[in-house]
């Protein structure tokens, strides 16, 4: 995979050794000398992470990191820290203005690469799902709202793998300054079988777990669906290195250096459960705006532009079989009184109602939907024109005897009527034609009286 890559440093043999070493496999380099110009090659040139030392003149590291965070159009850009100082303190202060990930000089090349590399794959998921419920959030009218700032990192469900007590006993009084949730499992089984139901924000292990291979545990977690989402972060000794760039490969979230400190670690789960909590949000609204791009929202049937391209199908389907395709067109009667007499909650009201109704008196394979305002198509396949005409009968008694609940109305019950034109084919044609021709058959149920159910005359040819 190539990337992109930053590399910010004032000390030019500094910049020059990372460039060689990011070069030699194969990333695209960039380079800046000062926080300064690393800000203006970003809004330019938006590479895929930075490496960013701390110590600079005039604008240090942390001040960077936080500018890029603040900043609408690169807060999701990777910012790895490197820096000479091996201070706890700067670690923690690092992760607090944003920075995902902290390196020390020497940099370790192993780490460095899968480093990058993990940041980069993570990246790329997240502008993936970004880019998916921006497209979505154009059909969806609800989520027009302002994104909210920041995920909570707070209470999270943490999975802890360790089978030594004292030291899980010690992760878990740290956690509970973040009033996380801590459940502790001993071996890889355990683990497995938590986390399967558990729905963690994160899982905490390291490369080591009794006899057991931590990075097998990792895969697993990886491979089974209800775990390939989750968070892990690995805790590791100094001389696990090797392993640990396995571990980012395999695709372990972040990593921690004994000996713990509890800042730090504090630090990084705060990272891991915010994320973990953007990615769901995001999902989430995607899955959301994707239904609402087909369904109506107030009563759930499918919407004007689903059931036109599902038509075109069934035309083909038509076109291939010769097989009848019916529509029915429903309006709802003298339906402006409902709402001006009783409110437009209580239209609302009926508008769910009669799509409840026209849904349970039709058959599984017919499809209704809301074409606008109080109307209705519904299409039958494999149905010639009296049987439609049946159907449409039936529907239109059904909704004229039985009163539908409305708080709102006097003795919460109301009766409404609907008008249906019919129109059949067995012949293919634009799905529009057809409906125009069942409009044209309402029409006239509109003028014959109303409550009452009109053919075109070719549907009944057809029959
Ligand atoms: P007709 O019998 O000729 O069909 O008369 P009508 O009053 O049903 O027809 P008209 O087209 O004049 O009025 C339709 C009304 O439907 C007007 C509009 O305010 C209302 N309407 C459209 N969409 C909605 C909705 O989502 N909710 C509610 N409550 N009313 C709606
Ligand atoms: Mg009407
Ligand atoms: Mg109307």
């Amino acid at each position: 995979m190539s990337a992109r890559v930053l590399v910010v440093d004032d000390i030019a043999a500094n910049v020059r050794l990372l460039e060689a070493k990011l070069a030699a496999e194969y990333f695209e380099v960039m380079t800046a000398s000062s926080g300064k110009e690393a800000l203006a090659l970003i809004e330019k040139q938006t590479p895929d992470i930075v490496l960013l030392d701390v110590m600079m003149p005039e604008m240090d590291g942390f001040e960077v990191c936080k500018r890029i965070r603040a900043n609408q159009r690169t807060r999701f850009l990777p910012v790895v820290m490197v820096t000479a100082l091996s201070d706890q303190a700067d670690r923690v202060r690092g992760l607090e203005a944003g920075a995902d990930d902290f390196l020390t000089k020497p940099v370790n090349d192993l780490a460095l690469f899968a480093r990058v590399r993990s940041l980069v794959r993570l990246k790329m998921i997240m502008d993936e799902w970004r880019m998916r419920e921006q497209t979505s959030g154009a059909f969806d009218v609800l989520s027009s709202e302002a994104e909210p700032a920041e995920e909570d990192h707070t209470s999270a469900k943490v999975l802890l793998v360790e089978g030594f007590a004292p030291a899980a006993q010690r992760i878990t009084t740290i956690l509970a300054a973040d009033k996380d949730t801590v459940e502790v499992a001993a071996n890889s089984a355990e683990a497995m079988q938590k986390s399967a139901k558990g729905n963690y924000d994160l899982v905490i292990t390291g490369l080591q777990i009794g006899q057991e291979d931590g990075l097998r545990l990792c895969s697993n977690l990886r491979s089974a669906d209800e775990t390939r989402q989750v968070p892990i972060l690995l805790i590791v000794d100094e001389f696990e290195m090797p392993r640990l760039v396995k571990g980012l490969d395999i695709g372990v979230s972040d990593y921690l250096m004994k000996p713990i400190d509890a800042n730090e670690l504090l630090a990084r789960v705060r990272i891991q459960v915010r994320r973990r909590r953007y990615q769901d949000r995001l999902r989430t609204n995607y899955e959301r705006s994707l239904s609402m791009a087909l369904t109506d929202v107030l009563t759930g049937v499918y919407n004007r532009r689903y059931a036109l391209r599902h038509m075109e199908g069934l035309m083909k389907r038509v076109a291939d079989t010769a097989k009848p395709l019916s529509v029915l067109v429903c309006d709802l009667d003298r339906f402006k009184s409902v709402n001006d007499t009783y409110g437009h909650a209580a239209g609302d009201e009926v508008l769910k109602q009669f799509a409840q109704r026209a849904t349970q008196s039709m058959r599984n394979i017919d499809m209704v939907a809301r074409f606008g305002g109080e109307e209705f198509v519904i299409l039958l396949p494999d149905t010639e024109g009296d049987n439609a005409l049946k159907a449409a009968e039936r529907l239109c008694k059904k909704v004229a005897s039985i009163p539908m609940d409305v708080a709102d109305a006097p003795d919460g019950k109301l009766t409404v009527t609907v008008s249906i034109g019919v129109a059949s084919t067995t012949m293919a044609m634009p799905g529009e034609e057809l409906i125009k021709l069942a409009d044209a058959a309402l029409y006239r149920a509109k003028q014959g009286g109303r409550n009452q159910v009109c053919a075109d005359p070719s549907a009944l040819l057809v029959a």
